[in-house]
């Protein structure tokens, strides 16, 4: 699943390729797409055509456009999603078979181009709201503070006597909004803690190491675009770099990059985890 590199080099890619741009129209072949929430496709349809696309930014592994008219859309990539800028319009079913099989909605937009979203599972979100109710919505209502921007305060009080192992506390995105199952692990290495120890039990000094961990794994994953392990790619087609040189994740069975120890890999609740029995303690 795309986490907050991915969909950060997504909305900055998006940033210089489709603002001032109107939405002409909108095709899909997969109308659960559109959630129930503002009256599925056709409604979506009516509330968002002809409106002008101002700003697209990021909430947690949201991609938010905010348009004229005071409307917002949320985009959920989910497991598999991905945008795609196509610099043509009116494109038929078969044309974006060629481009990519999984193509399943299309915003046609102004200055000729499309963005297309393809989505091998079909598990993505979206949907639209007026702005003033937007953040009242439970798809952004029940999110955490961002893994970006939360401050060590904050990091710190959200995390405060939890009786859960750290590695599912950062991937609770109603605890801190952004990290899923690659940058957790990633994170956990390099501050040197084992993914299940309990919050609770965490010093002053290996919270902060979590803390400073998060920010350093994740402006380090935004610089190299995103990990392409899967289906991720940026709006361009182009792939992230940050899996080539990832410190654990997905490296079970190798040699530990610091002390050569065997990586472990473990799954537990359906999640894998990867870490080092003698480095993370
Ligand atoms: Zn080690």
């Amino acid at each position: 699943m795309p986490e907050l590199p991915e969909v950060e080099t997504i909305v900055r890619g998006l940033n210089k390729v489709v603002i001032g741009t109107r939405i002409i129209d909108i095709w899909t072949d997969w109308p659960r797409h559109f959630s129930r929430h503002c009256g599925g496709f056709e409604q979506f349809k009516k509330q968002v055509k002809g409106l002008r696309i101002k700003k697209i930014k990021r909430i947690g592994k949201n991609i938010i456009f905010e348009l004229s008219s005071d409307r917002n859309i949320l985009l959920h990539l989910k497991m598999t999603g991905r945008l795609l800028l196509v610099e043509t319009i009116n494109l038929s079913k078969s044309d974006f078979d060629n481009i990519d099989h999984y193509i399943h909605t299309v915003f046609c937009l102004s200055e000729g181009k499309s963005l297309a979203f393809s989505d091998v599972r079909k598990f993505g979100k979206i949907l639209s709201e007026h702005k003033d109710d937007f953040y009242e919505i439970s798809d952004i209502k029940k999110l955490g503070k961002d893994a970006l921007t939360i401050n060590y305060e904050e990091f710190k009080k959200v995390l405060s006597n939890k009786k859960i192992p750290i590695k599912y506390i950062l991937l609770n995105q109603k605890v801190i909004a952004g990290i899923g199952n690659i940058y957790a692990d990633e994170i956990l290495f390099l501050s040197g803690v084992h993914p299940l120890r309990m919050v609770k039990s965490l010093s002053e000094k290996e919270l902060k190491k979590i803390y400073d961990s998060i920010r350093i794994i994740l402006i380090k994953a935004i610089k190299l675009r995103g990990s392409s392990m899967s289906d991720y790619k940026d709006i361009k087609g182009k792939l992230g770099n940050y899996f080539q040189v990832r410190l654990i994740y997905r490296r079970g069975g190798e040699s530990c990059l610091k002390c050569k120890t065997k990586i472990s890999r473990i799954k537990l609740r359906g999640r894998s985890m990867h870490f080092c029995k003698n480095c993370q303690k």
